[in-house]
């Protein structure tokens, strides 16, 4: 065979092959097996060196044409191909109506809402949001809030001693002295904050929690605004049909002392064999009562002119009963699907 014939030859191979390929992987195989280095076209140039002398560039130049027309034919069958097979993906996989996936979005923690809406509330009735440190003296803790270094109420707020005079703060109690330092009555605020202890954690104490703390000084103030204003904040938070009692107690910085319960929001009061209030029909929220005139004296307010209320709720107790929620710790494991159902 001459070099012409072969080329014919070759070309009506290239072009068979090129027919009976289907999609771009079977081209690839036909550009290896034409152009390749050991291909077919190479296998031809080799016979070039058979050509008498005179004869080669002529021979060269036309295997080189050759070669041109093959490898467009490729590259346009190749894009033809491409063409198709996205074609064919878009066809099969796009459903305009199927339901799109959501992205995914964030939203404020339970309890930070919880405190949030607190603040909201007192905010409108006039008081101020005040934070403080979570490092504070004993002075601040215990003996301006009339607990002195021998008291035996100290025992209980057990707390974490960073110094024997520096301690994380067991309760948001030390901003009332700090904010009655700083302002002649009336004074009127509302302290949310992380507090610590040193308790056991279970489904209903953690050794960092969260309070919000209420403070409210004047002339003629009295228990009975104490139990308006949170009255009111319950059933804001809780729900309207919710119903708040006063249980007398003890606290060394008030004077009475009352423990603040709520009605429980699982048996709504009914008891029985509830497991979210062990059958009383309450929730425990945190401590309330007057301001006791020692605490007055040592920040020089004249408890004969002034008088006031303060509270104590815990963040993690009310948001409980907000979202009956049956343990604390749900709140802090970053379960996202927990979290998704509150948010
Ligand atoms: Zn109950």
């Amino acid at each position: 065979m001459n070099l012409a014939d072969n080329l014919e030859d070759l070309r009506a191979r290239f072009e068979d092959a090129l027919k009976n390929s289907a999609g771009a992987s079977s081209l690839d195989a036909v550009r290896v097996a034409f152009l390749g280095r050991s291909g077919e076209v190479t296998a031809v140039r080799r016979s070039i060196g058979k050509l008498p002398p005179a004869e080669r560039p002529a021979a060269g130049q036309r295997i080189n044409e050759a070669v041109e027309q093959m490898e467009r034919a490729l590259n346009e069958a190749q894009a033809n191909a491409q063409a198709l097979e996205v074609g064919a993906s878009l066809s099969q996989r796009i459903d305009v109506t199927f339901p799109s996936i959501k992205p995914q979005q964030g939203s404020i923690h339970p309890m930070k809402r919880v405190m949030h809406d607190v603040c909201a509330y007192f905010e409108r009735h006039g008081f101020a949001v005040v934070v403080g440190p979570e490092i504070e003296p004993d002075y601040y803790n215990f003996d301006a809030l009339n607990i002195p270094p021998d008291h035996p109420a100290r025992e209980g707020f057990d707390s974490f001693f960073l110094t024997p005079n520096l301690l994380l703060r067991p309760h948001t109690s030390p901003m009332q002295i700090r904010t009655m330092q700083q302002h002649r009555p009336p004074v009127a605020v509302v302290v949310p904050g992380t507090c610590y202890r040193r308790d056991a954690v279970d489904a209903r104490h953690l050794f960092q929690f969260n309070q919000c703390e209420g403070l409210l000084i004047d002339e003629g103030v009295h228990m009975g605004h104490l139990k308006g204003m949170l009255t009111g904040m319950c059933r804001e938070i809780f729900g309207s049909e919710q119903q708040v009692r006063f249980r007398p107690s003890y606290f060394p910085f008030t004077e009475p002392s009352a423990e603040v319960d709520t009605t429980c929001p699982l048996c709504r009061g009914a008891g029985g064999e509830c497991r979210m209030c062990g059958g009383s029909g309450w929730i425990e929220l945190g401590g309330a009562g007057m301001v006791h005139p020692n605490v007055l004296r040592n920040v020089e307010y004249d408890p004969d002119v002034y008088s006031g209320w303060a509270f104590g709720f815990g963040v993690e107790r009310m948001a409980l009963v907000r979202y009956d929620v049956d343990d604390i710790r749900r709140f802090f494991e970053n379960d996202h699907a927990f979290l998704e159902q509150l948010a």
